[in-house]
């Protein structure tokens, strides 16, 4: 068969639409068979193939022999005062990621994460610090949002939506760990199988990707799957982007913007959020908003300020609230809509940029931040069982 090269097991999450469609052809099995175990797998978020009932037996047990439905194995499960809920999850070889769960009254947001680690360490990120572990396969991505759906549902999760029949999880942002466009393919698969009707069913406009700039897979998705945008811009001029987002030194801010400018014309929202995080002396004086205003004057879009959330041995400090709030008001002067991110899961290091800062990591870099660190890491809770 040829979708099982060597006999490997295939595991059903890794596959899109098209990718179980040709699995299903190579299988000797009607395409309609592609929707309907889709249906199976993403709506009603069975984890085995005995459990899709209208199959014939036969079918079950030729399809048990060679595939699997395997989400990243849970060793963390933790709430925060304020309901976010984060998951720890096995990325193999002592690597984890994260998916963080965040309740709001009229959706239920999960921020996922993309890659172990990231290759294009920021200099203000924990991911980034701990360097570049690998790529999640698409089955890991999307086993993030099956996995926190079974779970949400198996704990009697209640909302308006679901009583409507929706699943718990109503909108994705792809913010948590890794930069999504340095993992194209895996990240753009994912994405189509939570677009698609006959799997989440998510529009795209509930579907967010933040960037830190990679142009050209900007521009490849602008043609294949244009999705919500957020760009981490954090600096308002090449020189501090640089040292702040050293992958500027590719792509600066004059080509990511126009990139960015481009994606509009295909995207769902008719504005793009750009993220920018404040960092005490760093970037935050009223200059800086200045500067930040007049450079994406020619772009629809929303501004999203978020307080830096600390790690150990990081050279930074978090503005003060004072500053931030100035730094705010001139930006809504300029007439922009200008938030001010909500930390949200500090109790449980689930914020932006904390996540997996427990976890083992082996580079030098790392090895030299937990030397540093003032206290000891911690433990993440036991996993509770899945159904
Ligand atoms: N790699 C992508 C998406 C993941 S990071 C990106 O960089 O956009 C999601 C957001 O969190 C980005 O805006 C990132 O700059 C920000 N971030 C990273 N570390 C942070 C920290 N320690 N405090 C606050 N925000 C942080
Ligand atoms: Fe990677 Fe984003 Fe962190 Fe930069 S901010 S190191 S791109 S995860």
């Amino acid at each position: 068969m040829q979708t099982s090269p060597g006999g490997r097991v295939i595991n059903l999450l890794d596959l899109d639409a098209a990718g179980l469609a040709a699995f299903f052809a190579d299988f000797g099995e009607k395409p309609f068979r592609a929707k309907q175990v889709s249906h199976w797998l993403h709506q009603r978020l069975v984890g085995e193939v005995g459990s899709m009932t209208d199959l014939a037996r036969g079918l079950r047990e030729r399809l048990a022999a060679v595939v699997e439905i395997r989400a990243p194995a849970v060793f963390g499960d933790t709430t925060a005062a304020d309901g976010t809920r984060k998951w720890l999850l096995d990325a193999g070889g002592g690597n984890a990621v994260e998916a963080v769960y965040i309740p709001e009254d009229d959706r239920g947001t999960l921020c996922i994460s993309s890659q172990a680690g990231c290759p294009l360490d920021c200099a203000f990120c924990a991911t980034g610090k701990q360097g570049f572990n690998r790529n999640l396969a698409t089955g890991e991505i999307v086993g993030q949002l099956w996995h926190a759906n079974r779970a949400l549902v198996a704990d009697g999760f209640d909302a308006p939506w679901v009583r409507q029949g929706h699943a718990p999880i109503t909108n994705v942002v792809l913010m948590g760990m890794g930069e999504p466009l340095a993992n194209y393919d895996n990240v753009r698969a994912a994405l189509g199988v939570f677009l698609d009707d006959d799997a989440y069913g998510l529009s795209r406009r509930r579907v967010t990707l933040s960037t830190s700039g990679l142009v050209p897979a900007l521009e490849r998705l602008r043609e294949d799957c244009p999705v919500a945008l957020a760009v981490s811009l954090h600096a308002a001029n090449d020189a501090l982007r640089d040292r702040l987002v050293p992958i500027n030194r590719k792509y600066p801010l004059a080509r990511l913007l126009e990139a960015t400018r481009r994606y509009l014309e295909r995207a769902p929202r008719d504005f793009v959020t750009f993220e920018y995080v404040m960092l005490d002396g760093i970037n935050d004086s009223l200059e800086d908003a200045r500067a930040l205003a007049r450079l994406v004057r020619e772009i629809p879009c929303k501004l999203n300020l978020i307080p830096w959330n600390p790690f150990p041995g990081a050279p930074f400090a978090t503005s003060p609230r004072s500053r931030i709030l100035a730094f705010q008001q001139a930006l809504i002067d300029a007439g922009y809509v200008t938030t001010i991110r909500k930390t949200r899961g500090e109790d449980i290091a689930a914020a932006c940029g904390q996540l997996a800062g427990q976890v083992r990591d082996r580079t030098r870099r790392q090895l030299r931040l937990h030397a540093a660190a003032a206290s000891p890491a911690r433990q993440p809770a036991p996993s509770r069982s899945l159904p």
